[in-house]
């Protein structure tokens, strides 16, 4: 269907073009014969003048017998049979025109001729009756004259006007070509080009996404890597202080885990790594958040703010890992440091009550989960 399409508008095209230059070459014939016309008009209006003049220099010649007035006449009698006979043998250029001058009732071809010859008679024998004849001949002679003048004007507005029109073909043919051109050639490429555009972007974005996702991605158990978990907890630091709000830190640390790597090899050991990290992240809220926070060790950040409720979340995760069959090793065990957010607090003095609780843990026999000893959350 688009490829039809195509071909039809391409079809449209090529005729179009054709059509422009047909029109452009035709125009520039019609522009030459108007250089043509304007000569016709000139000297079918010098006719007339010349008609009138000759009367009345052959009158005064006449009148004065002055020998430089029959010369003058002379030349002008030259000039109005040159020019005539130019009109009569170059210039009938409609048949409307050639009628006139040589179809009845006009004839203006004999009537001009025959009015040339009295001219002539008159010069040669300088006879009253024949100026008087001219005379006569030459009040006839002016509105026939004056009519192919105006033929002559109204063939060239003619030739104007199919000017005119070819100009404003042109101009349509031009503005069509370059819309067909522009739904062909430009309309296609520029919408190549966007599509290209939004591709690259789109795989830019994808690129971006991907990287951004493994500079923060820990690559063994795919749970957040230490540099993130730094910066959400300095985030939820300064929201804490802030808001005055307060939320949870469990450290948590895999026991005897360098016992599980000896037995059962380095491998296993990541495996067991891998296991936990989807039980943790599985078994969180929504809001917490979980990362690794170095070799066996994990951070969770739990946005609980009773303190109960938290203590009550991890025991259940500790009884998890406990009761959970991991493949090849059976059981393994995890301890558990807790500690909460208090005002003043920073990510360090934080982390450090975390870490002292997960030590007591550790020193408790492991397996179980210890929170900071402090005044601010179980006041006595
Ligand atoms: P504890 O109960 O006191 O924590 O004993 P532990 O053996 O777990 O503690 P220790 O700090 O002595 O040993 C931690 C071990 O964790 C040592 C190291 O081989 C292992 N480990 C750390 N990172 C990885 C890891 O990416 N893969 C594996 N397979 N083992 C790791
Ligand atoms: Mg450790
Ligand atoms: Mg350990």
């Amino acid at each position: 269907m688009i490829l039809n399409l195509k071909y039809i508008y391409g079809i449209i095209f090529i005729s179009l073009s054709a059509w422009v230059v047909y029109a452009y070459v035709t125009t520039t014939e019609i522009i030459q014969s108007q250089k043509n016309y304007a000569h016709i008009i000139n000297i079918s209006g010098k006719q007339r003048m010349l008609s009138q003049k000759t009367t009345l220099i052959a009158k005064r010649y006449y009148e004065t017998g002055d020998p430089e007035l029959k010369k003058h006449l002379i030349e002008l009698y030259w000039l109005m049979k040159k020019d005539h006979q130019e009109i009569v043998n170059t210039h009938l250029v409609s048949e409307d025109i050639k009628a006139v001058y040589r179809q009845s009732p006009d004839n203006l071809n004999e009537k001009v001729e025959s009015y040339l010859e009295l001219l002539a008679d008159f010069i040669e024998n300088k006879d009253p009756e024949i100026l008087k004849q001219i005379e006569k001949a030459s009040f006839e002679l002016l509105p026939q004259i004056n009519k192919t003048v105006y033929m002559f004007e109204n063939e060239s507005n003619k030739k104007t006007q199919a000017l005119m029109d070819r100009e404003f073909f042109i101009l349509v043919g031009t503005l069509l070509t370059l819309i067909i051109e522009a739904a062909i050639i430009v309309i296609p490429a520029i919408r190549i080009a966007s599509r290209k555009d939004s591709e690259l972007r789109r795989l830019i974005e994808e690129r971006t996404y991907e990287l951004e996702k493994l500079s923060v991605t820990d690559q063994l158990t795919k749970l957040y890597n230490r540099r993130k978990i730094d910066d959400i907890l300095a985030t939820e630091v300064e929201q804490a202080r802030r808001y005055n709000n307060s939320f949870s830190l469990i450290l948590i640390d895999i026991d005897h885990f360098k016992k599980v790597n000896d037995r059962y090899g380095h491998l296993v050991g990541d495996r067991i790594l891998q296991a936990l990290s989807r039980l943790f992240s599985s078994n969180i809220r929504k809001t917490d958040i979980v990362g690794r926070w170095g070799g066996e060790e994990f951070l969770i950040i739990s946005m609980e703010k009773d303190i109960t409720k938290v203590l009550i979340f991890v025991e259940k995760l500790r009884t998890l890992v406990d009761e959970h069959h991991f493949k090849t090793v059976g059981n393994i065990t995890c301890s558990f440091g807790v500690s909460h957010f208090k005002q003043g607090d920073s990510i360090d003095t934080l982390l450090q009550r975390a870490d002292v609780a997960l030590y007591e843990a550790k020193k408790a026999g492991r397996n179980c989960v210890k929170i900071e000893k402090s005044k601010h959350l179980f006041p006595v």
